[in-house]
């Protein structure tokens, strides 16, 4: 018995060797697994569960309700899909999970988030957080508009991200040391694995005297990155898509 966890495959119908990726994983690897997460920024942008089938998404869909037939599946949002609604769930057959859920795996208590709330030296991204990502009204009101309306508006925001990509330092959009700590204090967890900073790689640290450990995913682009995770441990493996 295993679990696999996902994450930053950055959909978009521009990149259609990465949704290949997906589906060939989703026909090959997925159904063995008993549970299937997908820790966010699956898409490259969400702008609404109504705006799918316009956006060419359907096909992606399509696939995810089928391996939830076979495996049980979750999704967590991340900042670029944020804008996931219940008829997701509906569509695809994947629970959502909030952001920094705490998941028991094979008798470890794990804290399991997509990461962009540990980049706290991102100063801008935490205020999107705040301001935009998390604030229902802001999100109620974009989902209220046409879709022309929002898929210019997504346009706009994704020119700004990359302008701001380019402006700040690696460091800054990376994690910070005391985010990290505060989160293993707060869920008082021996792991966690979250995505985001596309920086596939395992951390220990030392909390009160006991080993922790935080597992990054990487994104897919060259490569995959499945995180595999059974009773024995973890895993990353990377495969050339
Ligand atoms: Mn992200």
């Amino acid at each position: 018995m295993h679990t696999y966890i996902i994450s930053d495959l950055h959909l978009t119908p521009e990149r259609p060797n990465i949704t290949k990726a997906f589906f060939d994983f989703l026909r090959d690897q997925a159904p063995l697994a008993e549970q299937l997460y997908i820790i966010g920024d699956l898409f490259e942008f969400w702008i609404g569960d109504d705006a799918a089938e316009q956006l060419g998404a359907a096909p992606v869909l399509d696939a995810m309700k089928a391996i939830s037939q076979v495996t049980d599946c979750f999704f967590m949002p991340g900042n670029r899909d944020f804008l996931v609604r219940q008829s997701f769930t509906e569509r695809t057959g994947f629970k959502i999970l909030d952001d920094e859920s705490i998941i028991d795996f094979y008798g470890v208590k794990t804290l399991l988030l997509h990461g962009d709330s540990l980049c706290t030296d991102d100063l801008a991204h935490q205020q999107f957080r705040q301001t935009m990502m998390t604030n229902r009204a802001f999100c109620d009101g974009f989902l209220s508009l046409d879709v022309p309306s929002r898929i210019e508006q997504a346009k706009q925001a994704r020119l700004q991200s990359a302008q701001h990509k380019s402006e700040v330092s690696m460091g800054i959009m990376d994690v910070t040391e005391h985010a990290v700590l505060e989160a293993f204090a707060k869920h008082g967890v021996s792991q966690m694995i979250h995505g985001h900073t596309h920086r596939q790689n395992t951390h220990h640290y030392k909390v009160e005297g006991e080993t922790v450990i935080r597992y990054v995913l990487g994104d897919w682009g060259e490569t995959n990155s499945v995180m595999r995770v059974d009773k024995a441990g973890i895993e990353i493996t990377n495969q050339a898509i």
